[in-house]
């Protein structure tokens, strides 16, 4: 009787280290009917990292091929590196009533803001800067000038909070979990999204 009027975009950002990899992949456990979208990065895979799981891995002749082509919604040069997001697998699924994640940085949010202005905005906080020098370090996948330049950017990402729709703060992988998973079904049931159908 009553249906969605067209697929959601979830945008998730937050300064490197924070967990938002980790924490999507638990929202995508308990809310399975969401399409998670995997960008295009020039960055070169972590040794934990599989091409076409985590992201597509290209040179950069093939980034800029595929700005030209037009093939990116959005794209960004994060830490050093270029990183895009595929517009046809957004356009797809969205065109389909899907749902759609994307975890991407502030610049490219910025752009999905001015393209889909109804798209739901989730900024994750860490709960303090020292928690978040501590899991960067920690993480031991990125070089200590890796570490230097993500954390330098940092303070430039965290300053973008404000605009975004919703504000995480990981304390928790769970506790984040749920309210993201919170934020996607609240936003399911928003009625400007929804169409009465058969009456
Ligand atoms: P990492 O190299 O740690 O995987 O990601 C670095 C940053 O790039 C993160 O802030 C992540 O959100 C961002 N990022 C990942 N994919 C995209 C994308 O397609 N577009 C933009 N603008 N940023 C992205």
């Amino acid at each position: 009787m009553v249906e969605k009027k067209e697929g959601i975009l979830f945008v998730v950002s937050g300064p490197s280290g924070v967990g938002k990899g980790t924490v999507i992949n638990e929202v995508l456990k308990v809310i399975p009917d969401i399409n998670l979208s995997v960008s295009y990065t020039t960055r070169p895979p972590r040794k934990n990292e599989t091409n076409g799981k985590e992201y597509f891995f290209v040179s950069e002749e093939e980034f800029d091929r595929m700005i030209n082509d037009g093939e990116f919604l959005e794209w960004a040069r994060v830490h050093g590196n270029f990183y895009g997001t595929p517009r046809s697998f957004i356009e797809e699924k969205l065109g389909e009533n899907k749902d759609v994640i994307l975890e991407i940085d502030t610049q490219g949010a910025r752009q999905v803001k001015r393209i889909f202005p109804d798209g739901v905005f989730i900024f994750i906080l860490p709960p303090s800067i020292e928690a978040l020098l501590t899991r960067l370090r920690g993480r031991g996948t990125d070089c200590e000038r890796d570490i230097e330049i993500r954390l330098r950017n940092a303070r430039d990402e965290l300053s973008e909070w404000e605009w975004y729709n919703y504000i995480v703060v990981n304390e928790t992988v769970s506790f984040s979990k749920d309210l993201i998973a919170s934020i996607i079904l609240a936003e399911r049931c928003r009625s400007s999204r929804l169409e009465m159908k058969g009456i």
